[in-house]
């Protein structure tokens, strides 16, 4: 198999992809696939049950937190959000340290009062602003951040002080990467497609007292209390990605849980770190103190020496480096399905590519 340094949707575990396989037509020797049970059924209601539980268990969820499996990406929450927690004549603070966090204040916009906590876009996002002279009014209804961003390569490893005010953190490309503090946040949210499973499916934790806010105009299917009220199960959910986040959830577990990966993301992303900034044709543009574990964009000399350092990793089979569109570059993502050797392999190739650059 090729080596998928994709931002996603990104590798699962080639454990859990043979998994799924040799149980595809059969699930749990149910006599049927995942694909074709009622989501009534209680065959389903265990699948959905296992990869709740596990979930909890593994994060540390508190009791007085709900789990919900949604449909619409990460994209539907930068509208849900609002909608069900900013209240009229009220305002939500953003934090905006990337494209994605810029993308979730503009729908809050939409929505009511929204203001900008503080901006790292004037140094192009190479850094996460400090925050600590932003003191947030009374009449705020939560602080939104990214905490990790997927596009620019920084992760967020310092949360503000919002006194009562709940944090909403966007965890698409960092969740289970590094364990975290569930009750530092009134709701957490992520795309499945990094590093929990398929696309088709987000996750969202959400603290009970935020449920039930929403206004009588809210349509049922973008009310958190609707899907809290029928556990994730009031129209048909993504069945398939469900089923996988519970395999992907029982890997993790096989490998010693969220500290396990946190120590192994350390080690990928500081051997990566290290060969950049240790060479002489790539570097890299972001603050060291908030690179990402996940993401990590890197350039070369020049755009054609990129692109001739992209087709030289691809004919070793390392695939989907090239940076995004709006950085250029490179970007490696090392989520938690990434094996080390993958890293190595890629550090060896730059490596060799410079000293044919180089001579
Ligand atoms: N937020 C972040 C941090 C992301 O990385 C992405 C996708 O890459 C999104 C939001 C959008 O996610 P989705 O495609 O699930 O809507």
């Amino acid at each position: 198999r090729l080596v998928n340094f994709s931002a996603g949707p990104s590798a699962l575990p080639l454990e859990v992809l043979q998994r799924a396989q040799s149980e595809l037509v059969n699930t749990n020797a149910s006599g049927m696939s995942v694909m074709e049970m009622s989501h009534r059924s209680r065959e389903f209601e265990r699948i959905l049950v296992n990869a709740q539980s596990r979930l909890k268990k593994m994060m540390n969820i508190p009791d007085s937190y709900k789990i919900l499996f949604l449909q619409g990406g990460a994209s539907l929450q930068f509208s849900m959000i609002p909608l069900n927690l900013l209240q009229t004549d009220h305002k939500a603070a953003y934090l905006i340290t990337g494209s994605w966090s810029k993308k979730a204040l503009l729908e809050a916009e939409k929505v009511g009062k929204a203001k900008i906590y503080a901006s790292s876009e004037e140094n192009g996002f190479k850094s996460i602003p400090s925050f600590s002279q932003s003191a947030l009014s009374p009449d705020t209804d939560y602080l939104h951040i990214t905490g990790n961003n997927t596009i620019e390569g920084t992760r967020i490893t310092e949360l503000p002080d919002t006194g009562s005010v709940p944090i909403v953190t966007d965890l698409s490309s960092s969740i289970l990467s590094e364990r975290i503090n569930v009750e530092d946040y009134g709701v957490i949210y992520a795309g499945a497609q990094k590093n929990l499973g398929p696309s088709g499916v987000t996750v969202v934790i959400i603290r009970e007292d935020l449920i039930g806010r929403a206004s009588k105009a809210t349509p049922s299917m973008l009310d958190y209390a609707t899907h809290v009220k029928a556990n994730s199960l009031y129209n048909t959910p993504p069945t398939f990605g469900i089923y996988m986040i519970g395999l992907v959830l029982e890997w993790i577990e096989s490998l010693g849980g969220i500290d396990e990966l946190e120590a192994r993301n350390h080690e990928k992303a500081s051997f990566l770190y290290d060969a950049i900034d240790q060479s002489s044709v790539f570097s890299s543009p972001i603050n060291k103190k908030d690179r990402s574990l996940m993401n990590i964009p890197f350039t070369s000399l020049d755009p054609d020496t990129d692109s001739a350092f992209l087709h030289f990793a691809e004919s070793k089979g390392l695939v989907e480096l090239k940076g995004h569109r709006s950085v250029g570059g490179m970007r490696a993502s090392l989520y938690n399905a990434m094996p080390y050797e993958g890293v190595e392999r890629l550090v060896d190739a730059m490596k060799q590519f410079e000293k044919q650059t180089v001579a």
